[in-house]
């Protein structure tokens, strides 16, 4: 398997880099910033997701693509009466145009060899509609990237193409601020450690999820319910 995950350089895409590597598999990172990888993975591309045109033709020159992990993003807590249109523009391309750019530039190699899985990073703000974990803009950004999932399995099911999400709550990567309502906001009173979703992405990639498409894998800590 050639996995490419968005996002790789810090955090949440950090994590599921590192671990696929320690299970073997081939991985790309693509990210502005790939110094935290470097050496550490079999390529680590710099690049800006936002760039529809870059994210292709770096996908492209990896080779026979098979699993797609898309953690490249942000998460402003701004609401909407404090985002104007440069920051909702912004926000979307990256966390929705990105995420699609990604999926667009893997489906080629995927659908040729009729068999490949993608997983696309959300958030309970995305359920739970913002509040502590991101302002409205993100909720919206992320509720858009679990409709980008579902129709997209839909879509690329004919091809042997599977795509699910992970939606965590809140998780410790240096997007999460150190706040203690952090781990109040949840049922089990913890913030996950980054290893914990990586965990998630590459069940959801493997044999595990082989029957899995178009769903949602909730990683909150029960925070639905807190
Ligand atoms: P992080 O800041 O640790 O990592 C995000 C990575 O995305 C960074 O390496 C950054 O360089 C990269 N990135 C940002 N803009 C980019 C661009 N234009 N092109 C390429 N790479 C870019 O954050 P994280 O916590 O690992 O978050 C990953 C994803 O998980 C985000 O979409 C975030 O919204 C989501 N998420 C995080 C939490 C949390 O509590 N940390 C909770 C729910 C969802």
């Amino acid at each position: 398997m050639t996995l490419v995950v968005t996002g790789g350089g810090s955090g949440i895409g950090l994590a599921t880099a590192r671990l696929a590597v320690a299970r073997g598999i081939r991985v790309a990172v693509l990210d502005l910033d790939v110094s935290a990888v470097d050496g550490e993975v079999d390529l680590a591309i710099p690049v800006d997701v936002t760039d529809a045109d870059r994210v292709h033709s770096v996908v492209h020159s990896i080779g026979p693509v098979s699993g797609l992990a898309t953690c490249a993003g942000i998460a402003p807590p701004a609401g909407l009466l404090d985002t104007g249109p440069s920051g909702l523009r912004g926000l979307f391309e990256l966390n929705v145009f990105g995420t699609a750019y990604a999926m667009q530039a893997c489906v080629p190699a995927m659908r040729a060899a009729g068999d490949g899985a993608m997983v696309t990073v959300s958030s309970v703000a995305a359920h739970r509609g913002g509040g502590l974990l991101g302002g409205t803009p993100y909720a919206a950004s992320k509720a858009a990237v679990l409709g980008l999932t579902r129709a997209a399995a839909r879509e690329l099911a004919p091809f042997g193409i599977r795509v699910n999400s992970v939606a965590p709550g809140p998780v410790a990567t240096p997007l999460l601020a150190d706040d203690p309502r952090f781990a109040e906001s949840t049922l089990l009173g913890r913030v996950a450690p980054a290893e914990e979703i990586a965990e998630a992405v590459l069940f959801l990639l493997g044999p595990g999820g082989r029957n899995i498409t178009g769903e949602t894998l909730n990683s909150n800590g029960g925070a639905y319910f807190a």
